[in-house]
């Protein structure tokens, strides 16, 4: 009995234990570059040089590629369905709305005439009807000035709470509007020239569409002005500002509070106002601005958010500044994926349960489990053995980890769509439209109930990976277990490197600044001892220190503070993978594979996650809106903290990779 236990565990730490191992690909490879030189270049400079950038794209890699792959799965299904299906059947919803994306001679002869009757009304509203289109905005198709969303009342997770969030600017982030570098200054000129474009697309005069812009730039710039920083809406407890609805009505006139929750379909008592300096600021514009001003606004919100779905004039003006504007993208994607976007996104579980039954096999959700259970212990050993962290703060550090949901592949429960109509004797907006505000008053309909804990935040097809604070959840969709990250036949090394990596960066999450705030029911409670909370901060910001010191293009450098959660959970994936690697059969054995130790494999396969190109613009408007890293200091920055990288390649004093032992970091 002993000697089956021994066995059944080492069955199950190893993935492929009786299977043919696939390692590293040598063809990622620069062999021209040392590893001690520049990591990054070494394990992926092959695989770049042999997939220059598509001008498709801003960015591309090997997550890219199996989203590309994904993509195909998807399309292979949507076009099997054909048009002519039973009408109010999931078959003739997901078929039409693909159809009427690909009719390019009827969208081409439609134009922009969908939008005249929502133009007319936004254009004969009263002052006193604003606060009902603002709303009606929200539903779903844009949000002007602000946000409105129920959510899981971050102090009582199992109770909904409306939220009221800083919103309505067009590019993005605050620093668009406010930066005056030459790169920033250009794509706001780009910005200007897009809202001008699309008032002429629908009709407007020259001079008017000129007016009508700096109308809305004056809008968005002044939200700018008043918008907390995209650091500054990390901090949670900063956020959470509970109002009664008396209060909200005191202190916000501007807005008409009575018509704004009638529209949205829901009757609240309190509400969450995350930044109440933003909402004061709008309240101001609604009730002081002038009409047109509003109205001018009012439209082009609504305009921009149809326009990828109206002719090709109206979609291409949305690209030139979208993609081309601000990410460096040179050319559209074929229509294919972008109607192929549409119904998987709007009926996306009911895609997702179409591409399950195709291409995740019953067994891959077993395999994956048990990787996720082998993390699991990795990371428990690692709590108790940290030397930064006090006892009592390590008990309630596992009662969390221990408490994790873990959901892999598919949801057991999923979205009913019965009560949404596609209607292809509509116009293709109007029928976008529609879906997004199906799905808007969805969310909104579950404020009076209690927070849904089976449902799901993405996709099945989707290639990405969660974790939610609220629900102590991590969520593995079936899009991401498939190679490279997931290979049942691949070697331990490059499954631990990859899909284990990408475990650990998940759970980790529950562990980094701001998931450290919640407590294992997902409540934001303070279960840290003060010199704990201290030291943590400490690590922290060496940490994120590590990252500001790298320069990203020109003089711009990375931004360490906005991407420090992301940063603590690429470093707490990869040495808990690590670990969990080093319990395999394989991890132990220290066999060469194709010429490369374990550990050479490990880290090999981890650099190629993210393997990639990309254009100078991407990277500074990553830069100001990506909570992640570029992949290149996702690798660089992160393994230098990693003893065994040093010795896995052989990395000394005076090497450009080497890092000090005082100046690296050790937090999970
Ligand atoms: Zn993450």
């Amino acid at each position: 009995m002993k000697q089956f236990l021994i066995m059944a565990m080492l069955a199950s730490l190893t993935l492929n234990a009786g299977n043919i191992e696939r390692g590293v690909d040598r063809s990622n490879l620069d062999p021209a570059v040392s590893p001690g030189e520049n990591f990054y270049l070494y394990a992926c400079g092959g695989w770049m040089k042999a997939h220059p950038l598509d001008p498709q794209y801003a960015r591309f890699g090997t997550f890219d590629q199996l989203a590309e792959n994904s993509r195909e799965q998807v399309k292979d299904i949507i076009t099997s369905l054909g048009t002519g299906n039973q009408q109010g059947s999931i078959r003739q919803k997901v078929g039409d709305l693909y159809a009427m994306g690909m009719d390019s001679v009827r969208l081409n002869n439609e134009g922009g005439a969908a939008l005249t009757a929502d133009l007319a009304i936004i254009k004969n509203a009263k002052p006193a009807d604003f606060t009902r289109l603002v709303a009606r905005l929200q539903r779903g198709v844009s949000s002007p000035f602000f946000d409105g969303s129920v959510m899981a009342d971050l102090k009582s997770s199992n109770e909904n709470l409306f939220y009221l969030t800083q919103g309505g600017i067009g590019m993005g982030d605050r620093d668009y509007y406010l930066d005056n570098d030459k790169n920033t200054a250009a794509v706001r000129q780009a910005y200007v020239d897009y809202i001008n474009r699309l008032f002429v697309l629908t009709g407007s005069k020259k001079g008017a569409a000129k007016k009508a812009a700096a109308n809305v730039m004056k809008i968005e710039t002044e939200l700018a002005q008043v918008a907390m920083t995209r650091e500054q809406t990390r901090d949670y407890s900063r956020l959470y500002n509970i109002m009664s609805l008396d209060e909200l009505k005191n202190r916000y006139q501007g807005i008409n509070w009575e018509q704004y929750f009638g529209e949205m379909g829901c009757t609240v008592k309190r509400v969450c106002v995350f930044q109440p300096a933003s909402l004061a600021c709008v309240s101001n514009m609604l009730q002081n601005y002038k009409e047109n001003v509003i109205k001018d606004y009012l439209a082009f919100k609504y305009i921009d958010a149809a326009a990828p779905y109206l002719s090709d004039d109206f979609v291409q003006v949305h690209f030139d500044f979208y993609s081309r504007a601000m990410s460096g993208k040179k050319v559209m994607q074929p229509r294919w994926k972008r109607a192929l976007n549409v119904p998987n996104t709007l009926l996306g579980e009911a895609v997702g349960q179409l591409y399950v039954e195709k291409y995740f096999p019953a067994e891959s959700k077993k395999k994956m489990q048990r990787l996720v259970d082998n993390l699991k212990v990795a990371l428990g050993e690692h709590i108790a053995s940290l030397t930064w962290m006090s006892p009592k703060t390590k008990v309630n550090a596992l009662v969390k980890l221990n408490s994790f949901t873990v959901k892999i592949g598919y949801p057991d429960k999923w979205r009913d769509y019965s009560g949404l109509a596609i209607d292809a004797s509509k116009p293709y907006w109007e029928n976008v439209k529609q879906a997004r505000t199906f799905l808007a008053d969805y969310e909104i309909s579950q404020l009076d109930k209690p927070v849904d804990k089976e449902r799901w935040y993405m996709t099945p097809q989707t290639v990405n990976a969660y974790y939610e604070p609220s629900s102590n959840e991590i969520c593995f969709p079936a899009g991401i277990l498939q190679k490279p990250y997931f290979d049942p036949e691949a070697d331990d090394a490059v499954n631990y490197g990859a899909i284990g990596v990408v475990i650990g960066h998940e759970m980790t999450h529950g562990f980094d600044d701001q998931g450290r705030n919640f407590d294992h029911n997902g409540n934001m409670v303070d279960w840290w001892t003060a010199e704990d909370a201290e030291q943590f901060k400490v690590l922290a910001s060496k940490l994120g220190a590590q990252y500001s010191a790298e320069i990203v293009a020109d003089d711009v450098h990375a931004n360490g503070e906005y991407t420090m959660g992301e940063n603590i959970a690429d470093h707490g994936g990869l040495r808990v993978a690590y670990s969990a690697f080093k319990k395999t059969a394989q991890g132990k054995a220290d066999e060469a594979i194709d010429g490369f130790t374990p550990d050479q494999r490990f880290f090999l396969s981890y650099a190629n996650v993210w393997a990639a190109n990309i254009t100078k613009e991407e990277i500074l408007r990553r830069t100001k809106v990506d909570p992640h890293s570029l992949g290149v200091n996702r690798v660089n920055v992160a393994i230098r903290n990693l003893e065994p990288f040093f010795k896995a390649f052989n990395v000394h004093s005076g090497d450009k990779m080497w890092r000090a032992p005082e100046d690296r970091v050790i937090i999970w």
